[in-house]
């Protein structure tokens, strides 16, 4: 048949049946796979007696919880649109996002309640409104109702691979998050990408990563997949633990930043994680120092993927791959092309640095009107992922940094990543970030900003770093300006430096 979204919880009903499905941490439900379709079902009826046909616009704000599934797949198999909003957003944000895509229902836990009603008083088009949970208010329909009052029929609509399943945004690792539409065939082919992590119906899934994005979704549809019990809750490194041991865990999705606090929550001596058999980390640079404690600590079994938002996943790094090439980001996954090239577009040979680009099945080919910033990344059906890399002769790729993460001071190029990693490993350093500031005479010069261990220390000092720098690095790869910052640093929701506020702050601040 078609690669539409909506048949693989359908498909996933049929095969796995009466197994449980989804746990979800925060309220306690458990639902088997044929529970999950039939509420499923019962949501896209109740949508359709509501109204909504086929291309409509479907907001929902909602957290990693049992619904959230149930959501993706009844827009699905409808064939609505939808735009899974990032609660971090401020209300504001959202009222702008719902507008311009003129959405017509918006679907929400009622967490966020406060973020609802703006939308309620300032959106006219919104004629439905749907609240998950006990306390939904007088102007919502609560969730459970709409379904009790459905049918459970599969839902039978015409929905082409081609057709748009959900919005979505990048980062805004770089600037401005940029947008782009989904279709279902981008979504439906995500299976077989994932092989390399072997996962099977006897593997619990623990679902931490916010799943309004495409990893989330990603991680949720591999799951049904597979036939994977899958628990959803919103990321806490206690709570992970302790779920992860009274549930026997065996794969778990994250970020880097969120192995870093399951490293550093003090309950996890006492937690036993022997039933983990993987971590899958996506989504931004991999430190090496703490990949490696993580396999020793947590788990020695990491998976890496490389890909960007617009691309999807493009390569992975498994255990076996890190022995013949630690520090890469592996190989291509099923599906996936790659190349580097030069900046006159040729060919890059083994090793040569160039621009990573590439392209699969879950590539998309636009930014939603942004024509400008549409031809600079998408060109000939390839995704110029605005990565820096270099392929070796058997087929690995090295992440060495991004284009715009690259430093260039009296024409030497410097990555910022790798005078990074030089300061994090140095003692008493929490974090750090190197960027460019303007250099009359440098054209750029190097700059980083450190937090330290303990706030009130004065350990290390701007005349420490530079001489730790010293040994590891050339000369002009050494920090010219050196600022200490109490931190928090300003971070995507995937734990990336949003260095451009960095510059922002800094220009100003001498
Ligand atoms: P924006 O495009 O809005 O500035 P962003 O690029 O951070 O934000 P994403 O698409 O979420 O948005 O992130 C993709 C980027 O993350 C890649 O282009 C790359 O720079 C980085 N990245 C992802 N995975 C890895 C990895 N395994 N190793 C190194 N870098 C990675
Ligand atoms: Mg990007």
């Amino acid at each position: 048949g078609r690669m539409v979204v909506g048949s693989i919880l359908t498909s996933a009903a049929l095969n796995f049946r009466d197994r449980e499905a989804f746990l979800c941490a925060g309220t306690g439900r458990r639902v088997t796979f044929r529970q999950a379709n039939e509420r499923c079902n019962r949501l896209a009826n109740g949508l359709t007696d509501a109204g909504l046909r086929k291309a409509d616009v479907v907001a929902f704000l909602c957290n990693n919880r049992s619904e959230l599934p149930e959501i993706y797949f009844a827009l699905a198999k409808l064939g609505l649109v939808g735009i899974p909003l990032n609660y971090r957003l401020a209300p504001a944000e959202i009222i702008a996002l719902v507008t311009e895509m003129d959405a017509k229902a918006l679907i929400f836990a009622t967490r966020f309640l406060w973020a609802a009603q703006q939308v309620k008083e300032t959106v006219p088009n919104i004629a439905h409104l749907v609240a998950i949970g006990d306390d939904a208010p007088p102007w919502a329909q609560p969730y459970e109702q709409l379904l009790s009052s459905a049918s459970a029929d599969e839902p039978q609509v015409d929905v082409e691979e081609a057709d748009p399943f959900y919005f979505n945004l990048t980062s805004g690792t770089t600037g401005l998050p940029k947008s782009y539409t989904l279709t279902h065939y981008n979504n439906a082919t995500i299976g077989p990408m994932f092989a390399s992590y072997d996962a099977t119906s006897r593997d619990t899934f623990l679902t931490i990563f916010p799943a309004f994005g495409r990893v989330g979704y990603a991680w949720i549809a591999a799951g049904l997949m597979f036939g994977a019990r899958n628990i959803l809750m919103d990321f806490d490194a206690g709570e992970a633990l302790r779920i992860i041991d009274t549930e026997r865990v065996t794969l778990f999705n994250a970020v880097p930043t969120m192995g870093a606090m399951l490293l550093a929550e003090p309950s996890r001596p006492s937690r036993d994680l022997s039933s983990l058999r993987g971590i899958v980390f996506a989504g931004s640079t991999f430190p090496t120092q703490l990949r490696e404690r993580i396999a020793r600590e947590l788990c020695p079994h990491i998976y890496e993927y490389y890909g960007m938002q617009e691309s999807g996943a493009l390569t992975v790094s498994t255990p076996a791959h890190r022995e013949l090439h630690p520090s890469s980001v592996g190989v291509p996954i099923p599906f996936a092309e790659l190349r580097i090239e030069r900046s006159d577009g040729s060919l890059a040979a083994p090793d040569e640095p160039g621009e990573i680009v590439g392209r699969s099945p879950a590539s998309v080919t636009q930014y939603f009107r942004n024509p400008e910033k549409s031809a600079e990344t998408f060109r000939d059906g390839w995704v110029h992922t605005g990565d820096i890399g270099s392929m070796t002769e058997d087929g690995f790729l090295y992440v060495r940094g991004r284009l715009k993460d690259m430093i260039i001071t009296g024409g030497q190029n410097v990555h910022a990543a790798e005078v990074e990693d030089a300061i994090l490993s140095m003692e008493d350093v929490a974090d750090c970030a190197v960027f460019a500031l303007p250099d009359e005479f440098w054209g750029e010069r190097v700059s980083a900003v450190i937090v330290r261990t303990s706030p009130s220390g004065a350990t290390p000092s701007a005349e420490d770093v530079e001489q730790f720098c010293r040994q590891k690095l050339a000369g002009f790869k050494i920090p010219r300006v050196i600022y200490f910052d109490e931190g928090p640093l300003p971070r995507t929701p995937t734990g990336k430096v949003q260095k451009f506020l960095l510059v922002e702050r800094f220009r100003t601040s001498r």
